[in-house]
């Protein structure tokens, strides 16, 4: 477990900029945090830095945003999803399996669904109103085997010892 905290949006941005350094093309980010913690915005600084110029946005309406940049990026929202059987709509292997990488908000809400291979990126409202703390857990070996490296990457805004 990585345990950071940011201070305003550009710093959410620019931890998520630094994760997406460290991703491959088929790796999956689950984004779990209540609405306005951040999760859009992560995305927003993850798909820059993979060199996407469109505006990212909120995909609660349409369920699934594609962005083009030097890799492929899907950013998905599973908030209006209320049964399982509806994740099918998403497509997650066939996205999973291609050269792209996937972003999931509320991904924690369909877990069940998900394979056990993806980093959980937990963001929860801190003391002042921009401040996040934001929980990075690497879920099976693909992940963990970039922990270490995820840490000492995210030194400025790590608060306990990698
Ligand atoms: P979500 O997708 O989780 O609902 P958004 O990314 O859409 O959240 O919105 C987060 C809001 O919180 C934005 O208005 C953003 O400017 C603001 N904000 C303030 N401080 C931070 C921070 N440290 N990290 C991320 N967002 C922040
Ligand atoms: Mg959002």
């Amino acid at each position: 477990m990585i345990e950071a905290r940011t201070h305003e949006v550009a710093q959410t941005e620019a931890l998520a900029a630094v994760i997406a350094s460290l991703s491959r093309p088929g790796d999956l980010l689950v984004l779990v945090g209540d609405l306005g913690a951040g999760k859009t915005a992560f995305t927003r600084g993850f798909a820059a830095a993979l060199g996407v110029t469109d505006p990212v946005t909120s995909p609660t309406f349409t369920l699934a945003n594609e962005y083009r940049g030097r890799v492929r990026v899907h950013h998905l929202d599973a908030y209006r999803i209320e049964h399982l059987d509806e994740v099918r709509d998403l497509a997650l292997p066939e996205l999973l399996d291609g050269d792209a990488v996937t972003l999931i908000e509320w991904g924690d809400t369909i877990a069940a669904a998900l394979p056990n291979d993806y980093l959980e990126v937990k963001m929860t409202l801190g003391d002042g109103d921009d401040d996040r703390d934001i929980t990075l857990r690497c879920v099976g070996d693909r992940w963990s085997a970039r922990s270490r490296a995820l840490c000492a990457a995210l030194a400025d805004w790590v608060v306990s010892p990698c």
